[in-house]
């Protein structure tokens, strides 16, 4: 199920907004399965993807 289409009780705008707590909480537990979830993981993928790129940098140069 997605939240696009859904409007938070509280601040009363969609959702997938995030304008209030209330939706960052409900957006977060709605897209928690999807392979960007938390910011803290995309940064991670990225620092890991800088990472070998340093050591192919290094192998190569
Ligand atoms: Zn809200």
């Amino acid at each position: 199920m997605s939240c696009e289409h859904l409007i938070c009780a509280r601040c009363s705008n969609p959702v997938v907004e995030g304008r209030c707590p209330t939706c960052r909480e409900a957006r977060s537990e709605l897209h928690q399965h999807g392979p960007f979830a938390s910011p803290t993981l995309v940064l991670a993928g990225l620092i890991a993807l800088l990472f070998v790129a340093l050591v192919l940098q290094r192998a190569y140069g």
